[in-house]
């Protein structure tokens, strides 16, 4: 018998009640501000993870080994970012409410607001760890209270301080990182260094984790809109995920993969191989 032709991300086979874990797309990336594209991640994620082996020899466990879904992409409202944001929380909440961790697969960095919204509703006492080149806590930027350069401070909004855990920060304006210094926000610059100790300290605590993947040295993902020198290694990635996933990870996201800006196709690969990893992380334990 033949099946229909639909494609999932690869070892993503599960039925959506069997799941305990649904990544979805959210193709979104209006407010970028320098080079667009992130909207053809998911996408182009999906047919190319097919790359890559179901198993892990890091942490010697399967995909397979699991029962997760892929839910496909979300069609959003391209000019009107509000209401792509709602359409994020509503279909996160109903993910939530089905007892399953969700896994948003952006789309540029806003998109995680709209998911936070959602999970911060269920988990009042949310805890959001962002692994990132970026502060992306500006108060505004061009003049938008809703943008990539914006979506932590918006969540910030939503926790208030002490909330948010941020790592491999090297960009910024001055004023970004004056404010952080007030401690409205935990950051760690340029590395994962201490990592450990917040994971001591949010032992037991509901927490998003926020994967903008230009936390990558552009040598290793050049396929973003806001390259940034000086990054960390897939390694050094891949062992902070694993540091992280021992806590109560109730919702994730891994975004910023912009395809089109690398021909060689190595930072899809790479991104494949992150949510790879991420889902048998946190799946595993
Ligand atoms: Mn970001
Ligand atoms: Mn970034």
């Amino acid at each position: 018998m033949l099946n229909k032709n639909i494609e999932t991300f690869l070892g993503f086979d599960s039925e959506y009640d069997d799941a305990s874990f649904v990544i979805f797309g959210a193709p979104f990336d209006s407010t970028t501000s320098f080079r667009p594209g992130t909207r053809f991640a998911s996408k182009i994620m999906r047919s190319e993870s097919f790359g890559l082996e179901t198993y892990s020899p890091y942490q010697d466990a399967d995909l397979t080994d699991f029962s997760l879904f892929d839910g496909g992409d979300l069609e959003l409202s391209f000019g009107n970012t509000e209401r792509a944001l709602n359409k994020i929380e509503e279909f996160t909440t109903q993910i939530l409410d089905d007892a399953k961790t969700p896994c948003m697969i952006g789309g540029e960095h806003l998109v995680t607001l709209g998911a936070v919204r959602a999970v911060a509703k269920k988990y009042p006492d949310l805890y959001v760890i962002q692994f990132d080149a970026h502060t992306d806590l500006r108060e505004d930027y061009l003049d938008q209270r809703l943008s990539h350069a914006t979506v932590i401070r918006r969540i910030w909004d939503l926790l208030g301080d002490g909330r948010i855990y941020q790592y491999g920060i090297r960009s910024g304006d001055r004023p970004e990182f004056e404010w952080a210094a007030k401690q409205h926000v935990f950051m760690q610059k340029f590395n994962f260094d201490g990592l450990g100790k917040t994971v001591e300290q949010l032992q037991g605590k509901p927490v998003y984790l926020t994967i903008d993947l230009d936390v990558l040295d552009p040598s290793v993902f050049p396929g973003t809109g806001t390259p940034e020198a000086g990054g960390v290694t897939f390694m050094e990635l891949l062992q902070a995920v694993l540091t992280v996933s021992g806590l109560n990870i109730v919702a994730c996201d891994v975004n910023e993969l912009s395809p089109v800006y690398d021909q060689s196709g190595v930072s899809t690969a790479v991104a494949c191989k992150v949510l790879r990893e991420l889902a048998i992380a946190i799946n595993k334990k």
